[in-house]
């Protein structure tokens, strides 16, 4: 190597670590709950550069205000002096450091995770316990305007004997006090999760990539075998299914917390690009090894928020995208992403019954609900999907019922040659190759190029209201 080379080399290095954004998360047995976080620029920005929380997280259909919980928030200038943000007049999740000229180098604020607890619905809230903080990195890390494509170096600082895990990179042996970890930009930092304490642990699996499952239970360890189990066997599906497998590892995160409120919380689940998190109540907690019946038959959450990596975390259509945003898109075919991975775990585990819960989702509603045709219901279910799980119920079952139907049609048409399986396959390597949406007049032809059946029909019926059965 030349001299000059050598110094191009340094000097493209430095540049891109100087193009850094370096966000840290501060949080130990000391901080009742109250996260820190700073958020610190590659270069100083205008004064009046605005700092923005996500109000739409992917995948979860509805608004949410993390913005509530963001606290003592102030802008650092190059000089060090701070300088109080204030709150968007219309109460939009920004803030801004009115009439200031000085450049800004770093925000600094806090968030209450506790709060955030007892305001946000299950599955959508970080949770803080004695020895433990479960976070949702969406839930407290927002992004500089004009930063959020830059690259990003993530440090966690908490106390010297507490371990760290990230689901951005995640490994089985704890790192304990500091832990750092670089993502490609904000939306990669924003989609992962990072478990925080003694109270958690973390097995290794082996299988078709390397498979983590970290859990927090607040009454007692968990038997972890199992969720190992299903989540190999889930990955073992889908790499069958696709074809490939477009992660390197995956991290089955699970938070069975005694709700802070009374009550029974739902059993929820978030799906992220190489891994999801599953909330619990502390009812189902699994103290002993299942049965192989019991093992097979609760093996479809995890299966369909692992298919969710595929579908549409990495393959999508209309105003869905894969990343948080300030305003939530109107959807117009959520059905595509709910029902279609549902039918992935009917067409590949052959469970009978999960036909009935999609006909009693589509057809044993509300009136209201029936009603609307398909469009409508996943535009109001766009923001309202968990309001009313009646709303997201129906949406994923219809959709589920086209693809059954659709599925039917393929093999009699084809005489067992194509099926389902063929067109979800080509709809994610359409995906991958397009690195886009698809449209929605895109999408019937899509599907009749994959099966190379026309399809038309099945899809126009399923887009109509639907009658009583
Ligand atoms: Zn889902």
């Amino acid at each position: 190597m030349s001299r000059r080379l050598l110094i191009f080399i340094i000097f493209v290095l430095t540049q891109s670590l100087a193009a850094q954004v370096n966000y840290s998360l501060t949080y130990g047995e000391d901080s009742r709950s109250v996260a820190k976080i700073s958020v610190e620029l590659p270069a100083p920005a205008s004064g009046a550069a605005s700092f923005v929380m996500p109000r739409s997280i992917p995948g979860e259909y509805s608004i949410s205000s993390y913005d509530a919980f963001v606290e003592n928030i102030a802008a650092v200038t190059a000089s060090g002096e701070r300088i109080a943000l204030t709150k968007n007049e219309f109460d939009a999740p920004r803030w801004q450091a009115v009439d200031n000229v000085k450049p800004i180098i770093r925000i600094e604020y806090e968030v209450d995770l506790r709060k955030m607890e007892r305001k946000m619905p299950p599955g959508s809230a970080s949770a803080a316990r004695d020895g433990f903080a479960g976070i949702l990195n969406y839930s407290i890390f927002g992004w500089v305007e004009g930063t959020e494509n830059q690259p990003v170096h993530c440090r966690v600082k908490t106390s010297k004997d507490w371990p760290v895990f990230s689901t951005n990179r995640p490994a089985a042996a704890a790192r304990k006090g500091e832990f750092g970890f670089d993502t490609e930009n904000y939306y990669e930092l924003a989609d992962g999760q990072i478990f925080l304490g003694p109270r958690f642990r973390v097995k290794e699996f082996k299988g078709p990539v390397p498979l983590f499952v970290a859990s927090f239970c607040e009454p007692g360890d968990e038997f972890l075998d199992d969720y190992g189990k299903q989540g190999v066997r889930s990955l073992e599906i889908l790499n069958d299914y696709f074809g490939e497998i477009p992660f390197r590892h995956y991290s089955i995160m699970l938070v069975r917390a005694i709700p802070l409120e009374a009550g029974t919380a739902p059993q929820l689940a978030m799906e992220h690009l190489a891994s999801a998190t599953f909330f619990g109540d502390t009812v189902g907690m699994r103290k002993a090894p299942l049965s192989d019946e019991e093992l097979n038959r609760s093996i479809s959450p995890y299966l369909h928020h692992m298919a969710h990596a595929y579908i549409p975390l990495r393959s999508y259509g209309d105003a869905y995208r894969p990343i948080v945003q300030e305003i939530p898109p109107i959807i117009r075919n959520i059905w595509f992403n709910e029902g279609f991975m549902w039918f992935l775990a009917y067409d590949t585990l052959k469970f009978e019954r999960m036909l009935t819960v999609f006909k009693n989702g589509a057809f044993n509603t509300s009136e209201t609900i029936k009603k609307m045709n398909l469009t409508e219901l996943s535009q109001l279910g766009s923001t309202a999907y968990g309001t009313d799980f009646r709303i997201g119920r129906a949406l994923y079952s219809r959709g589920a019922l086209m693809a059954i139907e659709m599925n039917e049609s393929l093999l009699k048409k084809s005489g067992g040659k194509k099926s389902m399986k063929d067109v979800i396959r080509a709809l994610y390597y359409w995906g991958k190759q397009n690195r886009r949406a698809f449209t929605m007049d895109e999408f019937p032809r899509l599907i009749n190029r994959a099966g190379g059946i026309n399809l038309q029909k099945i899809y126009e019926k399923w887009q109509l209201p639907v009658a009583t059965e």
